[in-house]
């Protein structure tokens, strides 16, 4: 799935995350269900019963303990790991133990289901286990030249969308957010996204709650639309959000929206790198708690973007880690008046050498429609 890669990507890979486990103390990495997997590998587990577990000890060649009928899925790469197939009556956590062997530190990934680790626990009751986060999550947060090259073509194919939904062609009032979230969701595909991972279209009050789910609310002449959509293109994700007004727009969403925008400028422009990721949030906030509104802004300014919609690193207050070059995230600053209506406005920025690099430039206003 990750076509942007060949084996070389994931030798480095690999080379890179045992010298942090040498560093850190960890004998043995095992990853299952989830994003570091393919990370690795570039192989995705198949989210199911049967356990698929990467066994990478420090010191050793590294294995894919995999079942029998889903080994033809996985590109073997003898360089990076060898398959070890386990059939429908083995005991494929066995496997993993005799693999571990003496092993004292283990970090396992966050999304192992849990009856994988606990039956571990069984089997290798001296270990000290770990999260795996602490010696993958630096590397899949510093993106390369080949992963921030696939974050820019996903945000620009989200951007054609909202450039369609501010041309008016995303046909909205008379039909419900359901129906335009649909809408959303076939045009990102059209554009080149593999996977939509949601859309959501919030009409008027609805707008208020950020995670709305889109539903029967039927939008009309008035409505704030607040749009937040985003897939998966090539591995890498988009997310942005516009807003648009149906029709004119009464004075108090102007005077806020003009306060939304300069917050969301703000917060772009705090993204260099050395920043703390924390100072991103604070620059997006200070310019809405000056206008007023700060009671209103209730979540984080962003969160970390590529193989994941949602992972490292947070753009919150207390988070001191300083921002790197490739480090890749929203800036989604919101303004939401409970029963009324809210807004946020939303592009993904990559830290670079050269300052902050924004993936997305569809008009930032509150277009008219
Ligand atoms: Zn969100
Ligand atoms: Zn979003
Ligand atoms: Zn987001």
């Amino acid at each position: 799935m990750i076509s942007v890669h060949d084996s070389s990507v994931f030798e480095n890979r690999l080379a890179r995350v045992r010298a942090a486990m040498s560093q850190q103390g960890v004998d043995v990495l095992l990853l299952s269900v989830g994003h570091d997997l393919p990370y690795l590998t570039g192989y995705y587990a198949m989210p199911l019963e049967r356990l698929t577990m990467l066994v990478v000890p420090v010191d050793a060649a590294a294995s894919m303990v995999i079942p029998r009928l889903e080994a033809p899925r996985v590109t073997e790469m003898p360089s990076v790991f060898s398959l070890v197939p386990w059939n429908e009556t083995d005991d494929p956590v066995a496997i993993v133990a005799k693999l571990v062997g003496a092993a004292t530190t283990i970090a396992v990934g966050d999304q192992m289901w849990a009856r994988f680790l606990v039956e571990l626990l069984d089997h290798c009751p001296h270990a000290h286990y770990r999260r795996a986060v602490d010696v993958v999550g630096p590397l899949r947060m510093a993106k390369d030249a080949a992963e921030i090259e696939a974050l820019r073509a996903a945000g620009a194919a989200a951007d054609r969308v909202a450039v369609q939904l501010h041309a008016g062609e995303i046909a909205l009032i008379g039909r419900t957010e359901a129906q335009v979230s649909a809408d959303i969701s076939a045009r990102l595909i059209e554009q080149g996204h593999d996977i939509v991972n949601f859309a959501i279209v919030a009409a008027g009050e609805n707008a208020a709650s950020p995670h709305h789910h889109a539903g029967p609310r039927v939008l009309k002449q008035g409505d704030i639309v607040l749009c937040d959509f985003g897939g998966t293109m090539n591995g890498y994700c988009s997310d942005m959000t516009r807003c648009v007004h149906l029709g004119d727009v009464p004075s108090d969403i102007a005077d806020a929206y003009a306060v939304l925008h300069q917050s969301q400028a703000a917060g772009v422009a705090a993204g260099v790198v050395g920043a703390r990721c924390e100072s991103i949030d604070a620059a997006s906030r200070q310019v809405i708690n000056d206008a007023g509104y700060g009671e209103f802004f209730i979540h984080r300014t962003g969160h970390g973007i590529g193989m994941e919609a949602h992972e490292d690193p947070y753009m919150v207050s207390g988070n001191a880690r300083l921002l790197e070059a490739g480090h890749a995230f929203s800036v989604e600053p919101g303004i939401y008046l409970p029963g009324k209506w809210g807004m946020r406005l939303e592009d993904i920025v990559v830290a670079t050498p050269g300052g902050p690099e924004s993936m997305n430039f569809a008009n930032h206003s509150l277009v008219v429609l």
